[in-house]
Parts: C-alpha cells; sequence; structure tokens
C-alpha cells in the first residue's frame, strides 16, 4: 500500500489529508462538500496536473501547482500542515442552535482584527487579517469547543497606506465603535471574556482603547494582543536574518505568505531598499518613510521561516488563551 498525503490551501489555512491509494476514496469523500479533491494512481503518484499542493481558489475552479520538495515532507511534517479539522469555531459558520450549544462549553470570544491595505507590491492587500485568523483559527480549534471565534474585522486603521492602491481604511473612531458593539453584542449572549487577536500595527492604540473601553463600559474582562507578540524572540531572532518583526510586508510578513496564501503572492519579489529618511517618532505615511510601501529585505522570505513562526505564534496564542480561561 503506497500512503501519501495531499496539502492544500483552503481559504488562506493550509490543510492536509493523508490518504492511501486503496483508502483514498473514502478519505477524500470526507471533505468533498468542502473543496475539489484529486486522487493518485496506484503507484502511489499524483496524478498529472495535480503534481503536489492544490490551490481551490473558489467554488468552481481549482488551480493546481507544484511544489515536490513539499509533497515529500508531507509524509512527516508537524502542524501547520497537519490541522484538517471539522471543529466548528467561527460564529459565522455556526447556526444560531449551534452557537446555543457551543455556549455551554465555551468560555472566551476571540475577534480576529487586521486590514485592507497595500502590503508592497507582491504580498495581497488581506496579509495582516489572514495571519491573524490563522492564527486565532488554529489556537481556537486546539482548545475546542472552550473558544469561539467572532468574524473577522478586516478593515483597520491605515490612513497612512492611502498613499498607495488598494488600501480601505475605517477612521479611528469608527474602529473602535465597531469593536466596542461586537464586544457588546457577544457579552449579550453570555460571553464574559474576549480576546481581541491584532495582526495590523496601525490597530494597536485605537484597538487596546476599544478593549479598555469593552471593560470599563462594558464590564467585561479583555485581552489585546498583536499576534507577532507572542512569537518568543528567540524564535524570531533565530528565523529572522533582518530581526525585524514584525515590519511590512518584509522578510516576516512575505514568509508567513509563502505558507498561508502562496497562489497570491507575486512573481517579482522585491528587495531591500533604503528608506528615504529614519526619524524616530515621526508620524507619517509610507511613501514618506519606505522607498516602496515595504520595509526590510522580503526577498530573503522563505517558507520554512514561515512555518516556524506562524507556529510559534499558535502555539503562543494556545497558551494565552489558556491562561486567560483558567486565572482570570
Ligand atoms: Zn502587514
Amino acid at each position: 500500500m503506497n500512503t501519501f498525503e495531499l496539502c492544500f490551501t483552503l481559504a488562506s489555512r493550509p490543510m492536509s489529508l493523508s490518504a492511501s491509494s486503496t483508502m483514498s476514496k473514502a478519505c477524500f469523500s470526507l471533505v468533498k462538500d468542502t473543496v475539489a479533491i484529486a486522487f493518485a494512481t496506484p503507484k502511489g503518484r499524483l496524478r498529472a496536473p495535480l503534481k503536489n499542493i492544490l490551490y481551490p481558489l473558489n467554488p468552481r475552479g481549482l488551480r493546481y501547482g507544484a511544489r515536490t520538495s513539499a509533497y515529500k515532507r508531507a509524509l512527516t511534517v508537524e502542524p501547520p500542515w497537519m490541522c484538517v479539522s471539522m471543529k466548528k469555531v467561527f460564529v459565522d459558520e455556526m447556526t444560531r442552535e449551534e452557537f446555543r450549544k457551543m455556549m455551554e462549553t465555551a468560555k472566551v470570544a476571540v475577534i480576529p482584527i487586521g486590514s485592507t491595505e497595500q502590503h508592497g507590491p507582491h504580498l495581497p492587500v488581506k496579509t495582516d487579517i489572514a495571519c491573524a485568523t490563522y492564527v486565532v483559527r488554529n489556537a481556537a480549534e486546539a482548545l475546542y469547543p472552550q473558544v469561539m471565534v467572532a468574524p473577522p474585522v478586516t478593515i483597520g486603521v491605515s490612513p497612512h497606506h492611502m498613499c498607495y492602491p488598494g488600501t480601505i481604511t475605517l477612521r479611528h473612531e469608527t474602529f473602535i465603535d465597531i469593536l466596542v458593539d461586537v464586544c457588546r453584542s457577544l457579552k449579550h449572549h453570555g460571553f464574559q471574556k474576549v480576546a481581541i487577536v491584532n495582526g495590523h500595527g496601525g490597530n494597536e492604540a485605537p484597538g487596546y482603547l476599544a478593549a479598555r473601553r469593552a471593560r470599563d463600559g462594558l464590564g467585561l474582562r479583555m485581552v489585546f494582543i498583536s499576534y507577532w507578540s507572542l512569537i518568543p524572540r528567540e524564535v524570531s531572532d533565530a528565523m529572522l536574518d533582518t530581526k525585524i518583526i514584525p515590519g511590512h510586508a518584509c522578510e516576516f510578513e512575505t514568509s508567513l505568505g509563502y505558507v498561508l496564501f502562496p497562489e497570491l503572492i507575486a512573481k517579482e519579489i522585491p528587495h531591500r531598499l533604503k528608506p528615504p529618511f529614519h526619524l524616530p517618532g515621526y508620524v507619517g505615511d509610507m511613501n514618506e518613510q519606505t522607498a516602496d510601501g515595504y520595509a526590510g529585505d522580503p526577498s530573503i522570505a522563505t517558507r520554512e521561516k514561515g512555518e516556524k513562526l506562524i507556529q510559534a505564534a499558535v502555539d503562543g496564542l494556545k497558551s494565552l488563551l489558556t491562561d486567560f480561561i483558567t486565572k482570570v
């Protein structure tokens, strides 16, 4: 019997599926409702044009990618590849009855927040929210059924990126109001603890303020944290040649992109460019502070770095939420 594993990316979330040539049909039908699945020849080779990773891009289409090394690694690889799960943690994927049932066990609600903003010439504008949502989803599934995930807030506060195309921003007060209203709704349905997990630097000040207001005004117990700060410094120092975290569309975020949405990254990856000037504390726009809307050096990003970094963030959030549930 030939055992092999298919890896694919669905909605920014790498997933994998173990199968053997004799049991492949049964395994594939498990997820048939969700994605289109290809299959293997009896010799254990993936049938052309499926050479390695599948990218289901939409319900109608499926694009095939090829990455032989990932296929070889798939037999032994650790998370985040090994993360097929039927656990439902997102509020917006539940029926109201499923929500009611999960409220019997849920201890914390988590709100992933990010941005819709330019990420240099090579990364998609959803980079920040994709990273935050990935970390939250995986931590919530690991702690299932104690953690429920609110709909991700995909637009953040990005006035400093408006000088480049593709950026959509909220005003600070709008953003704060949205977060406080989401917290109010969660409280209404019975939550006492809410964690906001952030993926965008520009959200840090207003996001913290929203959390503070939710605590003071609604009586909720709150956590506000940016996902990159959950990665131990020794891990990021060991992984990143530039040592820059989070930066912007740089070695760090581009490495994560290779794991989470490789199909969305541009072919040309830019090199490090010298910023026009450096002035600590300057409140400026990205076209003043960077040469082309990104910081650091995206050209030295790798998928391997991304896998270790994102897993460290998931582990960090798991342990933070566990403490939030048990100690507060
Ligand atoms: Zn970013």
